[in-house]
């Protein structure tokens, strides 16, 4: 064979390849970093070139909302959080303004156990910094002076585009339920631009929309040890799958690990839940509750999540025990059935559980 003879051979074979995995498997996918964690994106159901071209769209969107909720870098949110503490009233930047009315109406669901007024908390905890090397847990003494101060989302008067801080204590800290918020606006972004049938998975907190070409989407629970898989989820539609888990940003202080979700009512990290994984239709919503019922523990999860309109909670407890609701345990599968599980009472009235 000559030598072009043998290229042209290669060259229809390598085609013939690409157009079958095309036809087999025509998901498309793109990734990059965002919110400080892996952003992976699929696309089903349209060309390359037009998913290709949808990625790199919410590649941008999502380094514009990195900066604007960055709770320590300066940018927006840090403004507003200088201009919250002076306590005058101004005029919110818009990419804030939105984030704080969801916020003050989820703080108030939860029994402000999801409160993202307690940045000072988070900072003084040592979280609000890229790493986690050299820290170890604050004065006792800091702790009780900011929860004396008691910030919440009711400091904060919203009156049209302008707001107003009452306590100087408050500073606003978007770390769990700015990345929900971000995950929907993509979605609303692909959908914009024609795409119906996507993934938009941030470090494993997704929505997922429309189906894999027919089929449903097959959504793998990551372990609470932050590695390996706990189980798997079926979703088609638009939903949304958040956990929240002590593994995520932590550090070792004289043998004890502290990590990054603190319990307002104490100014301490939320002790009694490992991981609460939230299925919801909506991405802010999921991540909050998350955040909620992290905090809330084995004790109070159920009650919070019907607070909240939750209808799918799995929490896994610090003994290991898995608490879910009835119609979590008719979704889930687990992938080891050994672990001890327990079951609530419904989360919405048995007529109303989806089949
Ligand atoms: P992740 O998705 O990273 O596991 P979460 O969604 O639970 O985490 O958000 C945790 C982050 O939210 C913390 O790093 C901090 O910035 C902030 N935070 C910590 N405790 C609370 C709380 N009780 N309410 C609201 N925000 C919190
Ligand atoms: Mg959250």
């Amino acid at each position: 064979m000559s030598t072009a003879i043998r290229l042209l051979v290669l060259w229809l074979t390598a085609t013939l390849l690409l157009g079958a995995c095309e036809r087999n498997d025509p998901v498309h996918h793109g990734r990059f970093l965002a919110f400080g964690t892996l952003t992976d994106i699929s696309i089903a159901g349209v060309a390359r070139q037009q998913a290709e071209s949808a990625i790199e769209a919410l590649e941008s969107d999502f380094a514009i909302m990195h900066k604007a909720w960055h709770a320590w870098a300066p940018g927006p949110l840090s403004r507003t959080n200088n201009l919250l503490a002076e306590g005058v009233r101004f005029a919110a930047p818009p990419s804030v303004l939105k984030l704080m009315q969801v916020s003050g109406q989820l703080a108030q669901q939860s029994d402000n156990l999801f409160n993202p007024a307690i940045g000072r908390l988070v900072k003084l905890w040592g979280f609000q910094q890229d790493t986690m090397e050299n820290q170890r847990p604050p004065d006792s003494a800091a702790i009780a002076k900011l929860l004396k101060a008691n910030p919440t989302m009711n400091d904060i008067n919203i009156d049209g585009i302008h707001v107003q801080g009452s306590n100087p204590a408050v500073q606003l800290d978007f770390g769990a339920i700015g990345k929900g918020y971000g995950i929907d606006l993509a979605i609303e972004h692909l959908k914009e631009m024609g795409i119906q049938n996507a993934i938009v998975n941030s470090g494993g907190d997704l929505r997922a929309i429309g189906s894999r070409n027919g089929h449903p989407w097959r959504i793998a629970i990551r372990n609470p040890s932050g590695s390996g898989t706990l189980g798997f989820l079926h979703i088609s539609g638009d939903e949304s799958i958040f956990t929240s888990g002590d593994y995520e940003r932590n550090y070792l202080w004289q043998g004890k690990r502290y990590h990054h979700i603190i319990d307002p009512r104490t100014g301490y990290p939320a002790e009694g839940a490992r991981s609460v994984t939230v299925v919801h239709d909506n991405a802010t919503v999921a991540d909050a509750a998350a955040t909620a019922l992290f905090v809330a523990g084995s004790g109070n999860w159920h009650r919070i999540a019907r607070q909240m309109g939750i209808q799918y909670v799995l929490l896994i407890d610090s003994n290991s025990v898995v608490h879910m609701n009835p119609a979590m345990e008719k979704r889930i599968q687990l992938m080891d059935e050994s672990l001890p599980v327990e079951i609530s009472s419904p989360l919405i009235d048995p007529e109303q559980e989806p089949k």
